[in-house]
């Protein structure tokens, strides 16, 4: 039960249009879904989406949701000592026979353990027994598994739809919670391609290998799951209808997948690796029967780079021919410069703001990312896109580049002095695993802090009309810390939850000065994470292919 006093109770309620409610049966599997964020952004993944949809299509399984709690609701939990359960069918975590955690942030970790320790579920996996569930991740922060691998019990390395099956199928195998060895579903576990379970996996940095040793196997990489084909993948088109506004509250339908591009930062377009185009065929089959089982007024067309989908023009006239006369709005989030165009469909997109990212402000520091857009042409796509009705174009950039000068900065003030209505968002840049730039170190926060400092004062001297927002030079150094860690980071993990800390992908929630005393608690210097790889030095994800 929920009362007044919680915020946004409907966070907890169930029973929104298209969730699924099953029986309860003692011969079905029980997956929770599980999001170590709040409500309304776990409700707005994809990943999750199809993830249920999958699931539920099974008729031996149960799939259920559960999310991270705002502070006021585990307040709540906690003082009446009540276990965190699913949304559907109110069980608490620890009935389920498995756990599925999406990564998606590494600001989440903590959240992990706060879902874990509320739903009744020891936090360590080496404290489980064999009727506790099975702790599995995914997601891209799962490309470097190794901060969470004390806590979690397999790792899915890629694309989790793709495994999935194979995963509930070897848990079910073994026989349900109650009857079942949990190491012999572990040591089951690991010998799925792409799936990484800690305890029964040895990774040898050095090499890039990993031994199986306690099932004979030789030493191999994990290689990443991936659809081979979009079009005959599953994509659910009756997704859960929430009762509050949710970040993306609207049917959102993946287009393509991965990025023709490269830009040496990026370490999305390495893990999405390769490009694959669902057909306008699939997609008009998905809208149409999304629009008629939702109730949804609005599409939107989701991939890294949506510009570069090779049939945009087609498939926005076909779109703005079917859902125009029905009032859905269709709208493209993510476009790149240099793809911009007026497409026959804009009358049905929105146009509050039209975002663009030229990472870098000059030219020369563009091309060495392999950003290879010019001056000109943000500042004629931008021009477009005023004059054809988007009332805002936002601009994204990082600083902290590798290559950065003084002048790359002053670049940024100078490239968004020239465009009328104008906003520029400023994000220290972190060095992800799997981009090109993995090996490189991370800014100093002083540095960090003197660049947003430069650019702050060159705007005031200009009496510029542009809004500025900087990202957290501190929250950034931690999510690199995080991002780049090994096994011993997970020490931190833990020390910064016994603290306390929760929910700090929220600028509200973080707290830089119990981190740092988590790292000093911990014994873990976060500079070792952060500064540049030496030549040869093996990384702590190396093993993942
Ligand atoms: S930054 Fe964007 S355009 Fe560049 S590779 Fe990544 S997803 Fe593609």
């Amino acid at each position: 039960m929920v009362d007044s006093d919680i915020l946004r109770p409907a966070r907890y309620i169930n029973s929104e249009w298209n969730a699924v409610h099953k029986e309860w049966g003692e011969t079905v599997l029980k997956v929770a879904l599980a999001f170590p964020d709040i409500y309304e952004i776990g409700m707005s993944h994809l990943g999750m989406r199809i993830l249920y949809g999958i699931l539920n299509g099974k008729k031996d399984v149960i799939c259920e949701r559960v999310f991270a709690l705002w502070m006021d609701m585990e307040k709540r939990l906690r003082d009446r000592k009540e276990k965190l359960s699913s949304l559907e069918s109110a069980h608490a975590l620890k009935e389920f026979d498995i756990i599925g955690f999406s990564l998606q942030y590494e600001m989440n970790y903590l959240d992990v353990l706060n879902i874990l320790d509320l739903g009744g579920v020891p936090i360590y996996s080496a404290e489980r027994e064999d009727d506790s569930p099975i702790v599995i991740a995914g997601g891209p922060c799962a490309f470097n598994p190794e901060p969470l691998a004390d806590f979690i019990d397999a790792f899915v390395i890629g694309e989790a739809e793709e495994a999935i099956l194979e995963i509930v199928n070897a848990v079910k195998g073994e026989g349900l919670r109650v009857n079942r060895r949990r190491e012999v579903v572990l040591k089951k576990l690991s010998e799925i391609q792409g799936v990484y379970v800690p305890s029964f996996t040895n990774p040898d940095r050095r090499s890039g290998l990993v031994s199986r040793s306690s099932i004979g196997m030789r030493p191999a990489a994990i290689t990443k799951r991936i659809v081979k084909d979009l079009d005959a993948a599953y994509f659910p088109a009756d997704i859960v209808v929430p009762y509050i506004q949710i970040i993306h509250d609207r049917i959102g339908i993946e287009i393509m997948r991965g990025c023709p591009h490269q830009c040496k930062f990026c370490q999305a377009c390495k893990i999405f690796n390769p490009l694959r185009i669902r057909s306008v065929k699939r997609i008009m089959e998905i809208a149409e029967e999304s629009v008629k089982s939702t109730g949804y007024e609005e599409l939107s067309l989701l991939s890294l780079s949506s510009g570069d989908y090779p049939h945009i023009e087609e498939l926005a006239k076909k779109l703005e021919e079917k859902f125009k006369p029905l009032g859905v709005k269709v709208s493209l989030p993510s476009l790149r410069v240099g793809t911009f165009e007026e497409y026959s469909g804009m009358d049905t997109l929105k146009r509050a703001g039209l975002t663009f990212a030229p990472e870098a402000g000059s030219e020369r520091l563009r091309h060495a990312l392999n950003k290879k857009i010019t001056d000109a042409e943000i500042l004629e796509k931008s021009r477009a896109a005023l004059s054809s009705g988007w009332r805002k174009v936002k601009l994204y950039f990082m600083i902290g580049l590798p290559g950065e000068t003084d002048e790359d900065l002053d670049a940024i003030i100078d490239l968004a002095g020239k465009i009328k209505n104008v906003n520029i968002s400023v994000s220290p840049f972190i060095p992800k695993p799997y981009s090109d730039f993995e090996k490189e170190g991370m800014e100093s926060l002083e540095n960090l802090k003197e660049k947003q400092n430069r650019l702050g004062s060159r705007l005031r001297a200009q009496g510029s009309r542009v809004r500025a927002s900087f990202h957290s030079p501190e929250i950034a150094r931690i999510e690199a810390a995080l991002a780049r860690g090994d096994k011993n980071i997970g020490k931190v993990i833990l020390k910064a939850w016994e603290k306390g800390l929760r929910l700090q992908a929220w600028t509200e929630h973080f707290n830089y000065n119990l981190w740092v005393q988590a790292f000093q608690e911990a014994g873990v210097g976060p500079e070792i994470y952060l500064k540049k790889k030496e030549a040869g030095e093996s990384l702590p994800w190396g093993f993942i292919k």
